[in-house]
C-alpha cells in the first residue's frame, strides 16, 4: 500500500514508502524499517531527523553486459546503494549472488550505516551487488563482469566518496580487478577505492580474518557477561566461508566444540566436535562441507535442532524466522551474517531468554580493518598484524561494552541498543550538517 500526501501540509508523511518499492516486496528492507521503528522512541530530539534513516540517499541500478566465452552477450543487473553519508564516505561490500535484489542491497547498505556508526569509524553506509550466480561463470567472464560493473558504478564510487569491499562470493582478486578498473578509468592508481585487496596491492594484514575475529571477540565479551564458558561450549555455524570459517577456527582454538556446520552444499555434525582445520581444508578442496569424513550428515532443516550453547548464522539473511526460532537450543546467537534474524524471530528468541548479539556489532570487525586498510593506503605506511589485531579487538570490546550498558540501562535488546548508539551518532551529524540548501 502506498501512503498518500499529508492532507494538512501537502507533504509526504513519515514512514511513506519510496515510490520504487512496494509494501509486498519489502523483504530485508522491511525488516530494517521495523528495526528503525523500535529505536525512534529512544532518540529524543533527534527523532525529528529519523526519516533520514528510512530513505537511502542514492540508488544506482546498472546494466552489466558482457561477452561470454561462447561469443554470446549476457546482461546482468547490478546495484550500488549509498544509504547515508552524513558521517563520511559510503562504505560496504559487493555481493555476487543469484538472489540479490534491490531491497536486499538497500537493507545491507542501511545496516552498514548502523554498523559503521556503532564502532565509530568515519563512514556512512553503502552496499552493492550483482544478480548472478558467479559459480556458473568462467574466470574470464567473472573478470569482465566485475570490470564492467566497476566502470558502471564508477560515477559514484571513489576513495573519498564510496569504498566497496568483499562480501558473499567476492574476494581479494575481485577487489584487485575493481581497483585496477577504477584506476585505469581515472588515470591514477587509486588503491584506497576498495578494501579487502591483496596485500601486494595495498591490502592490510589481518583483513581477511577480521570479520571472523570480530565475531569471536564479541562472542567472548557476551559469553563472559552471561556466565558462559567458551571452553567446552558447543557451537553450531551456518555458512563456512570467510566469516563462518574463521570464527569457527578461533572458537575451536579457544576450546569450544564446533558440533555442526552447514553450508550451501550440506550439513555436517559431530557431537564430540568437528576437526575444524580438516573441515576448512576439505572446503578449500571441494567447495563445500558436504562429503566430509568422520561426521554425520544431517538434513538441512535439522540444523536448527542441534543442541548447542552458541549458534552462529554466517551465511545469508532471513535464516532465523518465526518458523524455526522456537527450535533453537542455544543460549546465545551471534550474528556473523547480515540480517539473519527476522524481527518476529528476534522477539521469540528474546522471550526465550536467548541472547542475540546482532550483526551490526558482531560482524563489524571486517569494516573496522577495512578502515585500517584505507588509512594505511592514504598514508602509504603499513602496520604489522599484531598492531592491527590489537586495535581491532580494542574497538570491538569498547563498542560492545557501550552497547551492553545501553541495553542494561534501557532494558532493551542488544540490537535496539546498538541502533540507539548508532542512530544517535548518524542523526547528530545530520543535524550538525543541516539541510542544503
Ligand atoms: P562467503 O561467500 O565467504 O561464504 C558464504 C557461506 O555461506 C558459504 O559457506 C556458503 O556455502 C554459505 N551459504 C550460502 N548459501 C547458503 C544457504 N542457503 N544455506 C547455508 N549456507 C549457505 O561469504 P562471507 O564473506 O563469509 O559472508 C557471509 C555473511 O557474512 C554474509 O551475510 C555477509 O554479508 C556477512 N559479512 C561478511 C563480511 C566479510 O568481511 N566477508 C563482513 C560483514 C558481514
Amino acid at each position: 500500500m502506498r501512503s498518500s500526501p499529508d492532507p494538512i501540509h501537502g507533504l509526504t508523511p513519515l514512514h511513506a514508502l519510496p515510490s520504487y518499492l512496494h509494501a509486498d516486496d519489502l523483504g530485508p528492507w522491511g525488516n530494517y524499517l521495523q528495526q528503525v521503528d523500535r529505536v525512534i522512541p529512544h532518540l529524543g530530539h533527534l527523532a525529528r531527523w529519523a526519516e533520514t534513516l528510512k530513505r537511502p540517499k542514492r540508488i544506482l541500478i546498472v546494466d552489466v553486459p558482457i561477452q561470454m566465452d561462447d561469443g554470446s552477450v549476457a546482461h546482468f543487473e547490478g546495484y550500488r546503494v549509498q544509504h547515508n553519508v552524513s558521517r563520511g564516505p559510503g562504505k560496504g561490500g559487493v555481493r555476487f549472488h543469484q538472489d540479490v535484489t534491490l531491497s536486499e542491497v538497500m537493507a545491507l547498505s542501511a545496516w552498514m550505516s548502523i554498523k559503521n556508526a556503532a564502532v565509530n569509524v568515519p563512514y556512512g553506509g553503502a552496499k552493492g551487488g550483482i544478480r548472478v550466480d558467479p559459480k556458473k561463470l568462467s574466470l574470464g567472464e567473472l573478470e569482465r563482469m566485475t570490470r564492467r560493473y566497476t566502470s558502471e558504478i564508477g560515477i559514484i564510487i571513489g576513495p573519498n566518496k564510496d569504498i566497496p569491499a568483499p562480501d558473499v562470493n567476492t574476494n581479494e582478486q575481485i577487489m584487485a580487478w575493481m581497483m585496477d578498473t577504477y584506476s585505469m578509468n581515472t588515470g591514477t592508481t587509486t588503491t584506497g577505492v576498495v578494501t579487502g585487496k591483496p596485500l601486494d596491492l595495498g591490502g592490510s594484514l589481518g583483513r581477511r580474518e577480521a570479520t571472523g575475529r570480530g565475531v569471536f571477540t564479541v562472542g567472548q565479551e557476551a559469553a563472559r557477561r552471561i556466565g558462559l564458558e567458551i571452553s567446552g561450549a558447543r557451537v553450531a555455524i551456518q555458512g563456512f566461508g570467510n566469516v563462518g570459517g574463521i570464527c569457527g577456527k578461533l572458537f575451536a582454538q579457544a576450546g569450544a566444540r564446533v558440533v555442526a556446520v552447514q553450508d550451501h552444499g550440506g550439513t555436517v555434525y559431530r557431537e564430540a566436535g568437528l576437526d575444524v582445520p580438516a573441515l576448512l581444508s576439505h572446503v578449500a578442496e571441494n567447495g563445500s562441507v558436504a562429503g566430509f569424513a568422520a561426521c554425520e550428515s544431517l538434513a538441512a532443516d535439522q540444523f536448527w535442532d542441534v543442541e548447542c550453547e552458541i549458534l552462529i548464522p554466517a551465511a545469508l539473511e532471513q535464516q532465523i524466522t518465526a518458523a524455526n526460532a522456537g527450535r533453537i537450543k542455544a543460549r546465545m546467537v551471534i550474528e556473523g551474517a547480515n540480517g539473519p534474524t527476522t524481527p518476529a524471530a528476534d522477539d521469540l528468541l528474546h522471550e526465550r531468554n536467548i541472547l542475540v548479539v546482532p550483526d551490526v556489532i558482531a560482524n563489524a570487525g571486517g569494516v573496522t580493518v577495512s578502515y585500517f586498510e584505507w588509512v594505511q593506503d592514504f598514508s602509504s605506511f603499513f602496520w604489522d598484524e599484531s598492531d592491527i589485531n590489537q586495535r581491532l579487538e580494542k574497538i570491538m570490546r569498547d563498542a560492545f561494552a557501550s552497547v551492553w550498558t545501553v541495553a542494561q540501562d534501557r532494558q532493551v535488546s542488544l540490537r535496539t541498543a546498538t541502533f540507539i548508539v548508532a542512530c544517535r551518532r548518524i542523526l547528530h551529524t545530520r543535524e550538525l550538517r543541516g539541510l542544503y540548501p
